[in-house]
């Protein structure tokens, strides 16, 4: 006997076609909307008791729907309160699979930076995710899915509201390279219904894919990190290889275009400092004459070791005067602190457990077509 037909997961769904689908068990669009209230802003993933729906459409929707979210394998919180969540994925290649989620607690906010990819395949030589290859993108349900999880581990506040105020798409994977995934996550992030987060309090960090921030400056309202590292192309080309692709001056004009056609307030730019390698103070200056004059802030991130790397992290003093440099050449510059290293919970240091992986790197092939050309 044939089985049930496999329900939909509705988390993850954007809202017009949650519409749709409600709209099949003949619902108004309003349901959809009550929905997404109850799975987002509620946390709720059993239909029974959306007590508001009504008795048949609840039946019906636990017959043909579900919500579901990853499975945590392991939860882990550091001396400095930052927690981190090992989640489970089936791997493209039928591995089991790992992926990273940590939340920052911070005075007045808190900040939750998750995945997009299992691995990456852009290859920039100072990540750990990098390092280890990619196996899949995550779907729009795994990536909506780990601000679910945590929501639901972190509980509420005394006033009734959630814990995490920010969200940013910061761990592992270059989120621009799931775009079609990513775009409803943060459409629901975004969302009154679903988790009403502020356009500032969304961050989507890229390391330079250019015709997706021209796309993305058309399609959603989020603010922008972009991983430069470098202040000139010979150096970038070294540290993240898709800039042999999409050098300097262009990522630049993709970034001012973003601002003006979203209206936004700065782009920031992410530089991880790597002792004798980038942290000169003629690097400071040529970053400086880059930036200066334009809506930028530049966040210096100290690097995170991890084993097997080349690079060692610039001395702190280094980072303070490299910091002071930038300021005195006319850009804004603040330097991140590092958190949860106890749990290896750091920037660059989600490396989930990505076996198995396919063995696609950017970098590699971007070298072998260079080569023929
Ligand atoms: N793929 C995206 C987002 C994930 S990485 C991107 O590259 O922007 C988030 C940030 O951590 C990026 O700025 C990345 O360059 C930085 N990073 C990667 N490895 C690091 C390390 N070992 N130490 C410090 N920062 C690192
Ligand atoms: Fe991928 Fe970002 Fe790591 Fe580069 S820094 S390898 S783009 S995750």
């Amino acid at each position: 006997m044939p089985g049930a037909p496999p329900r939909t997961n509705l988390l993850g769904m954007p809202r017009p076609e949650l519409e749709t689908f409600v709209g099949d068990f003949g619902a108004k669009p309003f349901r959809a909307r009550q929905l997404l209230k109850w799975i987002y802003r509620r946390g709720e993933d059993d239909f029974a008791r959306m007590t508001d729906l009504a008795k048949d459409f609840r039946a019906a929707l636990a017959e043909r729907a579900e919500v579901t979210v990853p499975e945590i394998v392991a939860d882990r919180t550091a001396a400095d309160r930052t927690r981190k969540w090992l989640l489970r994925m089936p791997g493209a290649t039928g591995s089991e699979q790992v992926i990273e989620t940590v939340f920052i607690p911070e005075a007045g906010r808190g900040t939750l930076c998750i995945s997009s990819q299992i691995g990456c395949a852009l290859d920039c030589s100072f990540c750990s995710t990098g390092q280890q290859g990619f196996n899949r993108n995550l779907t729009a349900a795994e990536i909506i899915g780990q601000v679910w999880l945590a929501n639901r581990e972190l509980g509420r506040d005394p006033d009734g509201e959630h814990i995490i105020t920010n969200v940013v798409l910061m761990g592992m994977g270059e989120p621009l390279a799931n775009y079609r995934n990513v775009l409803p996550a943060m459409q629901l992030m975004l969302d009154d219904f679903g988790y009403d987060l502020s356009r500032r309090r969304v961050t989507l960090s890229t390391s330079g894919l250019v015709p997706q921030i021209r796309r993305l400056a058309e399609e959603c309202n989020v603010a922008l990190a972009v991983s430069l590292h470098a202040p000139n192309d010979r150096l970038r080309d070294e540290l993240v290889p898709i800039n042999r692709r999409h050098p300097i001056a262009e990522l630049l004009e993709a970034c001012w275009h973003y601002l003006e056609r979203q209206n936004g307030r700065s782009v920031t730019f992410e530089y991880t400092m790597l002792d004798g390698v980038n942290d000169r103070p003629e690097h400071a200056r040529e970053l400086a004459k880059l930036l200066r004059g334009h809506d930028a802030k530049v966040n210096l991130i100290p690097f995170n070791t991890f084993p097997g790397t080349k690079y060692r992290r610039s001395p702190a003093e280094t980072i303070r005067r490299f910091r002071d440099l930038l300021v005195q050449g006319g850009v804004m510059a603040t330097v991140r602190r590092t958190r949860g290293d106890d749990i290896d919970a750091a920037c660059g240091q989600l490396r989930g457990q990505v076996v198995d992986r396919t063995q696609i790197r950017l970098g590699s092939r971007l070298v072998r077509l260079a080569v023929r050309a």
